[in-house]
């Protein structure tokens, strides 16, 4: 098959690779469609020690099966693979087991990912496409469950109700953009504020949200000014605003990490009882809950998200490098 290869860092080449070989209990599945994740352009910089070259990057897909049980069926996958044993995989924290891998990854057991023609995943990850969701836009599911959920633990960790809370979205990339989203049009709140540094990419945020967008430049943003933040970005900086801009007994839902360490404000967190959670990937729930919310057109049009051909993926890899991409989405075509 062809396929988009992480060569080296900064380094994609479309080549032939060897096909997957089906294995019991698995399929093999015809991509359709596979999305750039941002722990695939972590990747791409040489950061990420669990995605060693060579490797098929990619884990946000959909396509049809080519072979297995359920031959020609189109689906869409979870790509990530629990061990189903373990006290989380049992108590529907799945995305929590010690033994979780994920697809486009070869530390420490190898998995290819889905920027290829071809992939392998076991029959338990491997969704029905719902009717109403496009096949071509499918792979926007993996994404949107990461913000489902992490929106999930804010309401969980809340003493205000979602309603009620003045909400900061930081960052408008997709984790950003769905967020917002997912908060306006199915949780039905009504104060929401995004900000994101790149302009354009701002642009398009404001275009499909009712929400206030704000450049970070232009910001005036007291302290104290919101009930949850939710850093999808995840930078020292974003997360010293973030307990800035925090109310007493907020909330900090921390998705993105960009830097993985820094310094923080623990005097007004202790003081104020600020809640800080971590979050990451989805549970099974989250990601049905995502395709009803997708197939039932709750979060609107998603005509935001940009399409390339697989073959010419490493030039949209570099476009994100560069900054020069304005769409929160990209996804690649074979
Ligand atoms: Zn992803
Ligand atoms: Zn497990």
């Amino acid at each position: 098959m062809q396929a988009l290869v992480y060569t080296g860092t900064e380094k994609l080449e479309y080549k032939e690779f060897k096909d997957p070989n089906l294995i019991k209990g698995e399929s093999i599945i015809k991509v359709s469609a596979s999305g750039i994740c941002g722990s695939d352009m972590h990747a791409y910089h040489g950061k990420d020690e669990r995605r060693i070259p060579p490797l098929i990057l990619g884990h946000e897909v959909s396509g049809i099966i080519e072979k297995g049980d359920k031959k020609g069926k189109k689906v869409v996958l979870n790509p990530l693979i629990t061990c189903g044993k373990c006290y989380y995989c049992i108590n529907g924290r799945e995305h929590l087991c010690g033994k979780r891998v994920l697809l486009g990854m070869n530390r420490p057991i190898e998995r290819q990912g889905c920027f290829a023609e071809l992939v392998l995943t076991p029959d338990k990850n491997i969704y029905e496409l719902p009717s109403g969701l496009d096949i071509k836009q499918a792979p926007i599911a993996e994404p949107t469950a990461v913000a489902l959920h992490a929106i999930e633990l804010g309401k969980e960790s809340s003493k205000k109700s979602l309603e009620e809370s003045r909400i900061l979205v930081i960052g408008g990339g997709a984790i950003g953009l769905l967020c917002a989203l997912i908060l306006e049009k199915y949780k039905k709140c009504k104060e929401i504020t995004l900000i994101e540094t790149n302009k354009k990419r701002l642009k398009v945020c404001g275009d499909h949200l009712e929400s206030k967008t704000l450049s970070s430049e232009d910001l005036k943003i007291n302290d104290g000014s919101f009930d949850l933040v939710l850093d999808t970005v995840g930078l020292e900086i974003t997360r010293q605003n973030s307990i800035k801009w925090v109310d007493a007994g907020g909330v900090i839902i921390h998705i993105g990490l960009s830097q993985p360490s820094g310094n923080f404000n623990f005097r007004k967190a202790t003081l104020q009882e600020v809640t800080f959670i971590g979050t990451y990937c989805y549970t099974n729930k989250n990601f049905k809950d995502t395709l009803h919310l997708l197939s039932n057109h709750i979060l609107g049009k998603l005509d935001w998200i940009e399409y390339r051909e697989l073959k010419k993926g490493a030039d949209a890899f570099k476009e994100i490098h560069d900054g020069t991409c304005s769409a929160p989405k990209i996804i690649l075509i074979p």
